[in-house]
């Protein structure tokens, strides 16, 4: 008999899926992480061996899964430009034919899922800030879009398992979160520019650096993700979970230069096809339906993200 609730966490040995693991077990949880470790390890979760509700199983998830769960946290898919963009197609099928059988696997088990979305669905938003109404503005054939068309599509195949099975569907579109057990390679502009930072190395910024982001701290970013698969039955979402404070590129890098006390300089580089010039969430739906808003401010996030960097340069 089962009395701890199973919670499968696809990507669990990623970046945001080890935070989400560990916040899970502390709430009594049994968690199954499934990852392939493409761009997670098994350091994310190496703390989290010990605990007896705990179980880490390397698995791919564009291939079929048959496992006994109650609920579904789907977050298998690499984040970055550079890991999405090595191999698209394997992109594109981890979240097609990831959510295909995390969805036949939900089906079949009654779970709950959640699909972790993005705002990368808005695309180059042509409204700001973006609220879920928004259609997006999104080119279909770009270097970006085995990332952001893979999971427009993962959206569509949850509304019509809801739809046409009944599954219990919850979609959170994420926008850019941040913190510590980035990789240092990542290529995200939180963990370049404090690594580039920390080596005293120039600080790369794409383009003029007037394009914004707004940047949500992974703890926040967390009790969004469960506050939205714990709601009632009948919301699906869309909900988007973000920081509403919006930041040009620029501006993080000098914030980051200040805290880090580095001696290094702004050089400019390239910016890539089909980066979004602004995004920021308008976050309404979730403050409603959650009574969640963002806790954490970019300075304090910055801090213990730059603590976490720190030492692992330290340690080589
Ligand atoms: P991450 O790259 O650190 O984690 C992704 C995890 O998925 C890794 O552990 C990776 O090994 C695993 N994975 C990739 N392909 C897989 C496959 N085919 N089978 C099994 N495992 C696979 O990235 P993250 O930042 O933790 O992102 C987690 C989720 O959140 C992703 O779905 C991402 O699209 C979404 N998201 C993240 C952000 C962000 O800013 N971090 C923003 C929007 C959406
Ligand atoms: N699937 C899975 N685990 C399960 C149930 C289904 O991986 O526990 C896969 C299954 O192999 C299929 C996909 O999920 O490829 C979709 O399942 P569904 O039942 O919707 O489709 P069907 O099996 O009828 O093609
Ligand atoms: N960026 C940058 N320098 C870097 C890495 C990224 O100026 O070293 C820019 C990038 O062009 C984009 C923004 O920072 O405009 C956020 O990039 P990231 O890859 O972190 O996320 P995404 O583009 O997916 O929002």
């Amino acid at each position: 008999m089962h009395l701890a609730p199973r919670i499968m966490v696809t990507g669990g040995a990623g970046f945001i899926g080890s935070f989400l693991c560990e916040r899970l077990l502390d709430q009594g949880a049994e968690v199954l992480c499934v990852d392939n470790f493409f761009t997670g390890t098994r350091s994310n979760v190496a703390h989290l061996m010990g605990n007896p509700r705990f179980e880490l199983m390397r698995h791919d998830v564009t291939f079929p899964l048959f496992v006994e769960v109650d609920q579904i946290y789907n977050m298998a898919c690499p984040a970055s430009p550079i890991h999405y963009q090595f191999d698209p197609v394997q992109t594109t099928k981890t979240s097609v034919h990831g959510a295909i059988n995390m969805l036949g696997l939900a089906k079949r088990t009654k779970a709950r899922i959640l699909q972790a979305s993005t705002s990368e669905v808005y695309g180059d938003p042509e409204i700001h800030p973006q609220e879920e109404s928004y259609w997006g503005n999104v080119n279909p054939i770009g270097p970006r879009s085995c990332y952001d068309e893979g999971k427009r599509c993962a959206e569509t195949l949850c509304f019509d398992y809801h739809r046409q099975h009944g599954v219990e569907i919850k979609v959170a579109r994420i926008f850019n979160t941040y913190g510590p057990r980035m990789h240092p390679n990542d290529g995200r502009v939180v963990s370049n520019f404090i690594m580039q930072a920390l080596r005293g190395e120039d600080i790369t910024i794409y383009g003029d650096g007037s394009q914004t982001r707004s940047f949500c701290f992974v703890d926040d970013l967390v009790d969004g993700l469960i506050g939205l698969m714990n709601t009632d039955t009948g919301v699906t979402g869309p909900i988007n979970l973000g920081n509403p404070g919006e930041f040009t590129i620029k501006e993080l890098a000098e914030l980051v230069i200040e805290m880090t006390g580095t001696s290094s300089q702004l050089v400019q580089k390239p910016l890539p096809q089909d980066d979004p010039r602004k995004r920021k969430p308008d976050i309404t739906r979730a403050r409603n339906t959650l009574g969640w808003e963002p806790q954490v401010k970019l300075r304090d996030g910055l801090e213990k993200t730059i603590a976490y960097f720190r030492e692992l340069h330290a340690a080589g």
